[in-house]
């Protein structure tokens, strides 16, 4: 075997890695022995010498080296094609039949940091975000091939944290044919047609599948606004859920029309939804109140740690405003993505909202991301997606 390069921890610094956290950070590092070239494999070693496992380095990152594994073995292609295949096993028990639009890898949560790749239908799409799978996104495409034959597989690695990592943001056909301006998936029954190319994130929400879902299961009937909307997944369902008036709110154009699309695609004709372009906390604002069941889904909007007190303020404003809509025994479901955001701020946030409303509010129930979006239990860092069921008296 060759000799790898290795970093050498400061004393002490070994115990999140010992716990299974897959990150090291430059601070934490005492030493180097070799060269680091970015995205290249190396080792990691404690301050008293003893071996902690392999991982992939970036000197020009403030996370110097991204574990992939705590045993000496090699890094080859068997090695990938394991933690692939135990990725796909999930899903396939999980949601097989139910849906061909999902996540099939996610990152430090699947023990591939910095690798995601979605499906939608028989189209891959691959995001990079560290040297580390930069470097080995050839292999990637070669072992998405072997596994799932795709049509295409299309690289959306156009994310600004890419600069991080000292790598140019990148959009392309990595393999196959040429991708048409959509991609039809169908989600618990519902037809989506998927922008791939242009798309927000690689083309959908996918991890808001379960909780759009849900929403369709309370929705005959319902007088529903769904704000932050994008292509109307929420209200696709709900639409599907029998609803009995929907109106959708989202600042994109763009993603309005696709909401018509989306309703025609799903011969949702009797239900004509009221589409409002604008900033949802402007929009808001000049709604009259008599909703059954609001949906919030905004983008997030402490991206770092040092905007949380702005998100806090943008949160409570918004759910202030959903709240004051909602009619006696209405529903908010309110969701957060911001990684920042912690579940005990956010419901804070929300009982300040209430608090604000002058109403008196239940909490029915959490959301998060489903099973395609696991979490590795030492990397909580992973979890981002936040949502309350409430009901408002
Ligand atoms: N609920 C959607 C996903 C929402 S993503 C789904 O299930 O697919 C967040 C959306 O908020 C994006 O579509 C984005 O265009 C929109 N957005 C961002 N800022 C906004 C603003 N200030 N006002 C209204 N919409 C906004």
């Amino acid at each position: 075997m060759n000799i790898l390069p290795r970093i050498i921890l400061k004393k002490g610094k070994e115990k999140p890695i010992l716990r299974g956290h897959p990150w090291v950070f430059s601070g934490a590092v005492a030493g180097a022995e070799g060269d680091l070239v970015p995205g290249e494999i190396g080792e990691v070693y404690s301050g008293g010498g003893d071996f902690l496992g392999m991982g992939q380095f970036n000197p020009r990152s403030q996370i110097i080296l991204r574990m992939l594994t705590r045993r000496k073995e090699v890094l080859d292609a068997s090695f990938f094609r394991e933690r692939l295949l135990q990725a796909d096993a999930l899903r396939k028990r999980e949601l097989r039949g139910k849906t061909d639009g999902y996540r099939v890898i996610n990152g430090e949560g699947d023990f591939l940091p910095g690798l995601i790749v979605d499906r939608y239908g028989k189209t891959l799409v691959l995001q990079c975000l560290t040297a580390g799978m930069e470097r080995l996104k050839g292999l990637f495409v070669d072992l998405l091939v072997e596994r799932f034959t795709p049509k295409s597989i299309f690289e959306r690695s156009d994310v600004p944290t890419r600069r991080e990592e000292g790598l140019p943001e990148l959009r392309g056909l990595l393999y196959g044919e040429e991708l048409p301006d959509r991609v039809e998936i169908e989600e618990y029954g519902c037809r989506f047609k998927v922008d791939v190319k242009e798309g927000q994130k690689t083309g959908f929400y996918l991890d808001q599948r379960e909780n759009r879902f849900s929403l369709r299961e309370i929705s005959q009937g319902r007088k529903i606004l769904d704000c932050f909307c994008y292509s109307g997944g929420f209200s696709v369902h709900a639409g599907m859920g029998g609803a009995g008036e929907i109106t959708l709110i989202d600042s994109s154009g763009e993603a309005l029309e696709r909401v018509k699309d989306h309703f025609a695609l799903n011969h949702l004709e009797g239900i004509r939804p009221h589409l409002i372009k604008g900033d949802g906390f402007e929009v808001m604002r000049n709604l009259e109140p008599g909703y059954d069941i609001v949906v919030l889904d905004p983008p997030p909007f402490a991206k770092k740690k040092s905007h949380l007190p702005g998100a806090s303020r943008g949160y409570k404003d918004l759910n202030l405003q959903a709240l004051r809509l909602l009619k006696k025994e209405g529903l908010l479901f309110t969701f957060s993505c911001s990684h920042h955001m912690n579940w005990d701020l956010f419901q804070k946030i929300v009982f300040a909202a209430a608090v604000d409303a002058g109403r008196r509010v239940q909490l029915l129930g959490r959301k998060s991301h489903p099973v395609d979006h696991p979490v590795n239990l030492s990397h909580p860092e992973g979890e981002y997606l936040r949502g309350l069921v409430l009901r408002v008296l």
